[in-house]
């Protein structure tokens, strides 16, 4: 254990899960605060069958928890950050997990607690070993599961440390710092009083990001042995730009990195985005449009549709997904909607697909070289898509393009898809290509020939620039943004894409990095698509680099 003086300032690296900045006093959540499991053997044909009976309940009252934590979220979050704990239902209920647990109740004649303990923590580890990252960070829904059903035999709950003492912050504002972010223990904190989120582990597209991120909380992940070190009440600051934590921050630093300044939403909606920019909305949900069409957005410049998909059973058919995007498009009010075709594979399978195991996924089977091999579900989408066009202007991006014969192919099958319709007005469709592929940077001319619009995507674009795997924090200290290389390529697409009059936007997490919308600006990229939570501050910064807000 490492000891420090009080108000030593001390500064810790982690990974960011959601930009923003915040500063102030810690609460240590633990996720298992009473880790002995209780451990005997069952006496008699009797007790089994008490037992049995307590795992029925358990089971039951554990349903009925998931089920009305699923409807909390459904109407504070949004429906697909309910599917989590709805997919927590039914892993628990899982008939072959449920009967592990009987039948080491019944043949080995252990105490349920002990068994839950044992099958649960082996079908955890088996799920973290995996290759496939999806399904490894799966694994933190069982831990979950083994937390929720061992808490509710002890009637003890997971929660915040120093809960019902004198010290506690529970109902005040707080930074909570956790051994692992997990889904679950967000939603049971008071949301609206959680100004940051700090964790030992954690990855960056878990559900626990993901819901960080709809919440639009500042968080960081990957401070190893952070626990140990701080207690409940100390001062830190989050900055979940650059994925670190201050440990009593000094007022020069927080001056530094918080400024005071600060224009309320009101007065950014009043303003309206600038002439000749956008600020757009990154989504992957209904309640995502929904959302940024309350915040104004001008369109929205990325739905991730493979996010939509990730926990059907299958992929829905055409119809199904037409009725979905358009009450997306219905959402935004006409305003443009930029659909992305599916971007499977990387962190991203679709667990229905039993996709190959990949050594290397995100240089594997991902993107446009996935469409291009999966031709029905490339058209498919594409009909979808372009039955819109009757009733709305549609944008369809491709993602990951490499080069201008890739585009090229993926264009034609798209065109023949949409020849095939009875019903569609082709002059409202657009299509697009992703920059975040080095390659494609290189061949920009010949690509913006072909294309109706570019995005980029910083996110991928800074992986395959650097080398550097997006979602491991062991190498985080490299995912760098600030790189001049990366500005290079930047300024480059943009004045590329002017010359030949085509519009260019990003929607990469750095466009909404704090200061990041202003060197964009520098570098000709006008079109900013972010979370919506960060509309207003975005659209407030593009007000200030023009001065029409000092
Ligand atoms: C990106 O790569 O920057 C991007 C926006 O796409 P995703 O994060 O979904 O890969
Ligand atoms: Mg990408």
């Amino acid at each position: 254990m490492v000891t420090i003086s009080s108000d030593e300032e001390r500064k810790f690296r982690g990974v960011p899960v959601n930009s923003g900045r915040v500063r102030g006093a810690v609460c240590l959540y633990s996720a298992e605060r009473h880790k002995a499991v209780p451990e005997y053997s069952l006496s008699n044909e009797k007790a089994v069958e008490l037992e049995l009976k307590r795992f029925e309940e358990t089971l039951l009252h554990c349903s009925a928890e998931l089920d009305e934590i699923a409807e909390k979220v459904r109407q504070g979050v949004g429906g697909t950050e309910a599917e989590i704990f709805v997919t927590q239902k039914h892993i628990m209920n899982d008939p072959k997990l449920v009967q592990a647990v009987i039948s080491q109740v019944v043949h080995e004649r252990r105490n349920l607690e002990s068994s839950i303990s044992e099958v649960l923590s082996k079908y955890e580890e088996r799920f973290a070993s995996l290759d496939n990252q999806y399904l490894r960070e799966r694994s933190s829904d069982i831990g979950e599961i083994r937390r929720r059903l061992l808490g509710r035999l002890s009637n003890k709950k997971t929660g915040i440390i120093c809960e019902g003492q004198a010290n506690c912050l529970n109902s005040k504002s707080r930074i909570i710092v956790a051994e692992e972010l997990t889904a679950d223990m967000i939603m049971s904190l008071d949301v609206d009083k959680v100004l940051g989120l700090v964790t030992e582990h954690g990855g960056i597209t878990s559900h626990a990001a993901i819901i960080a991120r709809s919440l639009g909380i500042p968080s960081v992940t990957g401070i190893h042995g952070i626990m140990e070190i701080i207690k409940c009440g100390d001062d830190v600051l989050v900055d979940g730009d650059n994925g670190e934590m201050y440990l009593n921050p000094s007022e020069e630093l927080v001056k530094v990195l918080i400024p005071v300044e600060q224009v309320t939403i009101g007065d950014i909606c009043i303003l309206g985005t600038p002439d000749g920019m956008s600020v757009l909305a990154n989504g992957s949900s209904l309640d995502d449009a929904r959302q940024a069409s309350a915040v104004g957005a001008d369109g929205i410049g990325l739905f991730r549709t493979e996010i939509l998909f990730m926990r059907e059973d299958e992929l829905p058919g055409e119809d199904d997904q037409y009725a979905v995007y358009s009450q997306v498009c219905s959402a935004m009010q006409g305003k443009p909607v930029t659909f992305r075709l599916l971007d499977i594979g990387g962190d991203k399978p679709l667990p229905f697909l039993r996709m190959r195991k990949e050594a290397n996924p995100y240089l594997g089977w991902r993107g446009a070289r996935f469409l291009l091999g999966n031709q029905d579900m490339l058209k498919t989408q594409v009909r979808a898509l372009a039955r819109l066009s009757t009733d709305y202007k549609v944008k369809i991006l491709v993602p990951m393009i490499i080069d201008v014969s890739q585009w090229i192919e993926v264009k034609r099958s798209a065109v023949d898809a949409i020849e095939t319709l009875n019903a569609y007005n082709r002059d409202n469709i657009e299509f697009g290509a992703m920059f975040e592929v080095p390659s494609a940077f290189l061949q920009a001319e010949e690509i913006f020939r072909q294309v109706d619009f570019g995005s980029v995507g910083s996110n991928d674009l800074i992986q395959y620039l650097f080398a550097i795997d997006r979602s491991n924090e062991l190498v985080s200290q490299d995912y760098n943004p600030e790189h001049p290389v990366l500005w290079k390529l930047l300024s480059s697409l943009s004045s590329t894409a002017a010359s030949l009059g085509k519009p260019v936007s990003i929607c990469g997490e750095i466009a909404g990095r704090e200061g990041y919308p202003t060197r964009l600006l520098d570098s000709g990229i006008h079109q900013l698509s972010v979370s919506p939570r960060l509309i207003p501050r975005v659209r407030n910064e593009m007000a200030r680099y023009t001065g029409v807000l000092v």
